[in-house]
């Protein structure tokens, strides 16, 4: 599979760091990011790569040639093959494209070379392929949704809705950004333009939204870009602290499972109402500490006013867009959420009968915890459940997990009693 990587552009916003080189060339721990990327991609099994290149392009062309060489800074083979398209003009992002048409007979890999990332590529095709779309972004949530594009997806994974910066957008929405990873048909290819310069994302990808051939692949796996002084510094710190790595779905992932209603936002009894969600104290830095430690932040929420009729799926799904954005605002965000909509007990007015039966999801049963560790390679035994109630603990327990009770004194057989979600962190992280 060919992967074409997107290393024209200019870092304006980080020259004071480095002016005089390609972004892509910016080192971290003293090797350029787009080396990181070609060995990431190398050791899965990528070798096949069209780097475009326009401003500075020469040092990126010296530095890899053809791929056959060693790299000046370990010594060692690059192991791949490079090909080139310097563009003479600038191109935009994706007028490159347009002119290696020729050489892009089958889906390809579609990256931008100033992001550091650490990606199980095969899973990511994998998905692509079973989705069956012309386009699959790679998506995830971030610690600035307020500044990226949002990607609105409707529940197999379709893209809806695509807001770039520049949109509006609406007060409460899931932090789900596009990353600039791409699964991309050569059919996309086929779109009418007639500019020279390209926008990727404004011209091909967001005109797809709502046609059903553009799919969302959600993942936690590190991916980050370093459009600022201060991304790019915290890159260069998660990258020596092993966080990027570590983030690769192909490692086993640590997790903490977070109860909401008590233990996120402040419990009112059955939750109905938007207006009653309201973060309790200390969240935002509590789930901040959570994203910054490597730890997948994961909600398991007991949500029976579905079954009993009382709030509808779409308003659920709002009430978590709200978490979602009050938690953004601050750089905070959930790698997940799962919610169980069950309830055993028959014979309510308003019920929905489909949900009233005995489930496997429900707590003090495990089976969120068990679903999200299949989806994300948990390791249960290194990961906390955290919730106020027995049910919470339970299961935890039932999982695996380790696990702590949030504001109260009773017993359940947990590992620790404390105050909030933030005195947790504070004491165990
Ligand atoms: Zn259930």
């Amino acid at each position: 599979m060919k992967v074409v990587i997107m290393a024209g552009g200019k870092g304006t916003r980080i020259s004071s760091i480095a002016s005089d080189i390609p972004k892509p060339m910016i080192k971290i721990e003293g090797k350029p990011v787009l080396e990181h990327e070609i060995e990431c991609l190398r050791d899965q099994g990528f070798t096949d790569l069209i780097i475009t290149v326009n401003h500075l392009g020469n040092i990126i062309m010296d530095y890899f040639g053809d791929g056959n060489k060693k790299s000046p800074t370990t010594g060692k083979p690059f192991g791949v093959q490079i090909e080139y398209y310097f563009e003479e003009t600038p191109l935009g992002n994706a007028g490159a494209l347009f002119r290696i048409k020729d050489k892009l007979t089958e889906d390809f890999l579609l990256l931008n070379a100033d992001a550091i990332f650490e990606v199980d590529f095969n899973r990511f095709v994998q998905y692509h392929k079973e989705k069956g779309g012309i386009v699959t972004l790679f998506t995830h949530p971030n610690n600035h949704p307020y500044d990226s594009s949002l990607i609105f997806a409707d529940e197999q994974g379709a893209v809806v809705r695509w807001a770039a910066k520049e949109d509006a957008r609406p007060d409460y929405y899931r932090n789900r950004v596009n990353a600039g990873l791409h699964m991309i048909s050569p059919e996309v290819l086929d779109a009418e333009i007639t500019t020279s310069k390209v926008d990727l994302d404004r011209q091909l990808l967001k005109p797809l939204a709502g046609t059903g051939k553009i799919f969302v692949y959600d993942s936690p796996e590190y991916v980050k870009d370093m459009g600022t002084p201060e991304r790019y510094e915290a890159v260069c710190k998660d990258f020596r602290d092993g966080k990027v790595k570590a983030k690769n779905l192909q490692n086993k992932q640590k997790a903490i499972f977070l109860d909401r209603d008590g233990t996120i936002n402040k419990y009112v009894g059955f939750l109905r109402k938007i207006d009653e969600f309201e973060l309790l104290p200390g969240v935002v830095e509590a789930i901040r500490k959570i994203n910054e430690s490597g730890y997948l932040a994961i909600v398991v929420t007991n949500q029976p006013v579905i079954a009993r009729g009382e709030v509808s799926l779409k308003e659920l799904e709002e009430l978590h867009n709200k978490m979602e954005t009050l938690l953004g605002k601050e750089g905070a965000y959930v790698d997940a959420i799962y919610y169980c909509p069950h309830h055993p007990h028959k014979g309510y007015e308003g019920e929905r009968p489909q949900y009233k039966i005995e489930c496997e999801c429900r707590k003090p049963q495990p089976g969120m915890l068990l679903k999200a560790a299949k989806d994300f390679n948990i390791d249960l035994l290194q990961s906390w459940m955290v919730g106020d109630g027995e049910n919470d603990i339970k299961a935890g327990i039932a999982a695996g997990c380790r696990t702590a009770l949030i504001g109260q004194i009773a017993g359940f057989g947990q590992n620790g009693n404390f105050d909030s979600l933030l005195e947790f962190i504070g004491r165990v992280m």
